[in-house]
């Protein structure tokens, strides 16, 4: 689990030509990385790039027990999905301000993805916090 930071494009990075169609859709379903959940269907989100700050993938109950001293990531490119039925399976932390987490229905692990109650119609996937397949 001692991963090093690695430079070089050939693996690990996010290949966009083989994750986002012609009109900006994801071509491949979107899975939990921890349990294979899936989560969304091909071609049910848009492409998009926004800076989101997502706290370190963790159990549920501790998502929100660390205010104060979140440790995480600044993440810039997400599946954007307008509506929360749109998901196979999601979860939601608890609110956090105006900020509600998205999780794995199954096993809880997240932050996934991010969702702003002050916007019911963006749910956001960091497309670096899930599998593609
Ligand atoms: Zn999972």
């Amino acid at each position: 689990m001692d991963n090093q930071e690695q430079c070089s494009c050939s693996e690990g990075c996010v290949d966009r030509s083989t994750l986002v169609s012609g009109v900006g859709k994801n071509i491949k379903s979107v899975l939990c990385q921890r349990c294979g959940s899936k989560v969304l269907c091909p071609g049910m989100a848009v492409f998009t790039e926004k800076e989101l700050f997502l706290p370190s993938m963790r159990k549920k109950t501790t998502i929100t027990q660390s205010e104060g001293s979140l440790d995480g990531d600044t993440l810039t490119t997400h599946w954007l999905v307008d509506d929360m039925y749109t998901f196979e399976n999601v979860g939601f932390t608890k609110d956090v301000g105006r900020i509600k987490y998205l999780i794995c229905a199954d096993c809880e692990i997240g932050p996934i993805g991010w969702h702003c109650l002050d916007d019911k119609k963006s749910f956001y996937v960091a497309l670096e916090r899930v599998n593609h397949a």
